[in-house]
């Protein structure tokens, strides 16, 4: 739990906050300011702030992670359309909170990336 942190507040229940799946290691949330019909936030309830950070003995959270993202694309009925998910970190990706979430993109042909 980092207090400074907007995720941190909303996993402890501090800040009210639509939970759309959660476990002991992981929440989903939708994201307050989506860019596509279905935006979801999938992030680890620790407060780890990129994918450098997580330690060798953490490696199972990130499939995890990605294992719940594929998850709720079903449930959102994405999972056939197709669905983008992305990890920002550190200042070039425009991460705006430090604390590792994935975006789960989707509901909208997305443009395609380069
Ligand atoms: P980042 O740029 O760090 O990868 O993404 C942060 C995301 O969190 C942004 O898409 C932003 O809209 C979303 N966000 C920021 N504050 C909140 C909040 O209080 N609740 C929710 N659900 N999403 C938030
Ligand atoms: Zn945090």
């Amino acid at each position: 739990m980092n207090t400074g942190c907007i995720f941190c507040r909303i996993i402890s229940g501090e800040i009210q906050s639509e939970i759309l799946y959660q476990d002991e290691d992981v929440i989903a949330l939708r994201d307050i300011n989506p860019v596509a019909p279905t935006h979801l936030l999938i992030m680890p309830r620790a407060h780890i702030t990129s994918p450098a950070e997580v330690g060798a003995d953490q490696k199972w959270l990130l499939g995890h992670l990605i294992h719940v993202a594929g998850e709720l694309a079903k449930r959102e009925g994405i999972a056939e359309s197709g669905y983008r998910l992305v990890i920002n970190s550190g200042p070039d990706s425009g991460q705006e909170i430090p604390h590792l979430h994935l975006h789960l993109l989707g509901g909208r042909a997305l443009r395609r990336m380069g």
